[in-house]
């Protein structure tokens, strides 16, 4: 059995979250330790562990993560904003539950380390 991810604990309610959105299909909070002014994740509720094991039937899921992140940065009148998502611990993913990272409100530099 696969060990109960952080993210799984943060859609179950267990961990509580800065949420900025929620839909049936997804949730977006605050990343715990920002990486930039601006720096939120939307995660799937679905319990996908990266990009990596995503099948055909989560092209749809995947553009919705996109779109609401999208959706969140221009209620925050941004229209400056990197979006990173991590696949796999060499890539720097930590927690093995798909998210998109979404950060603004500074400089980016490229290329990423
Ligand atoms: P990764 O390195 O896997 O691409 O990104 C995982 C992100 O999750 C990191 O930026 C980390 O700060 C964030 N994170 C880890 N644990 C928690 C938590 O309990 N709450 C929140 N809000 N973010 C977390």
């Amino acid at each position: 059995m696969t060990e109960t991810t952080i993210f799984q604990k943060i859609i179950d309610g267990e961990i509580p979250c800065e949420k900025l959105h929620e839909d049936d299909f997804c949730i977006a909070f605050n990343d715990i330790s920002a990486q930039a002014p601006i720096h939120y994740l939307v995660i799937p509720k679905k319990p996908i562990v990266s990009l990596c094991e995503c099948a055909e039937k989560d092209a749809d899921l995947l553009g919705h993560l996109l779109f609401v992140g999208s959706k969140i940065a221009k209620s925050k009148n941004l229209n400056n904003w990197r979006t990173v998502i991590n696949t796999g611990k060499e890539s720097g993913q930590t927690v093995f539950h798909l998210h998109i990272h979404f950060l603004a409100g500074r400089k980016m530099t490229w290329p990423p380390g």
